[in-house]
């Protein structure tokens, strides 16, 4: 039964959907790029099934989920015939890596070698590969995960990261993901864009055999700039869903 609220929810959702589409389609063409060049991935962590379904009825294709048990219970109750794409953005920790290589299309916040080594084993005892995509601290705070990389003088220190990463068979780079320092002003968070894209420009000339095409960076706050500075994935939650239930907001 489809209810009055749930249709209601949905055409909320569109709406903001449909205008977040356009503003980047815009941006994207105003940069010089092509606008198919961008995908959105809807963050609905911490938000209740009804909205993930309002969201998925309201046109997203890719949806990113921050905590793992609770995506599990969201992915296991879409319907069979379901094309959405899942996307672990958040945190994970190494005991919690089973449930992404069972239930996760990719992983954009991998955030270390031991990491990647326990997915690794374990994608291949399950017989898959999982795409994945390194996260970045590109501000170099504290409390933040990811590789702090903060300028070019710090690039090589992430080289042998990236090559033994190269050499785990059932894992497969596509790019970088980053979460700059919170700013009032978006404008504030382009040189963090910008030195995400120089490092992956980078590690695509040095790594040729892997593919470095995406670029994960924007959030409801700073997507326009994100765009103009060459996302790929620009990952947004609350200007499209609406805000968090309070009890899990402020996830990483
Ligand atoms: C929550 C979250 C987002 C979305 O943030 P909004 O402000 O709701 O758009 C994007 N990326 C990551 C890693 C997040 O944890």
């Amino acid at each position: 039964m489809v209810t009055d609220h749930m249709k209601e929810l949905v055409i909320q959702i569109r709406d903001r959907y449909e205008q977040t589409l356009a503003n980047i389609a815009q941006l994207a063409r105003e940069s010089g790029r092509d606008p198919e060049s961008v995908k959105l991935v809807v963050v609905t962590k911490a938000q209740p099934l009804e909205i993930v379904r309002a969201a998925v009825q309201a046109g997203a294709t890719i949806l990113g989920e921050n905590y793992p048990e609770e995506s599990v219970t969201k992915i296991s109750s879409m319907d069979a015939g379901s094309s959405v794409e899942w996307h672990m953005i958040g945190h994970l920790q190494s005991r919690k890596a089973r449930l992404v290589i069972e239930h996760f299309d990719l992983l954009q916040s991998l955030d270390s070698l031991k990491l990647a080594e326990r997915l690794n084993r374990m994608a291949q005892e399950f017989g898959r590969t999982l795409p994945v995509m390194l996260e970045i601290n590109v501000g170099g705070e504290e409390s933040k995960y990811g590789w702090q990389v903060t300028n070019e003088k710090e690039w090589p220190r992430l080289y042998p990261v990236v090559e033994q990463i190269l050499g785990l068979k059932n894992l497969e780079i596509r790019g970088l993901m980053t979460m700059p320092p919170w700013e009032t002003n978006p404008e504030d968070a382009r040189i963090y864009f910008r030195s995400l894209r120089l490092l992956r420009d980078h590690f695509a000339a040095r790594y040729t055999n892997a593919n470095w095409n995406q670029l994960s960076m924007g959030t409801s706050a700073d997507y326009g700039v994100a765009v103009q500075e060459g996302a790929t994935l620009v990952r947004i939650g609350t200007a499209i869903v609406g805000p968090r239930p309070l009890i899990k907001q402020g996830g990483i």
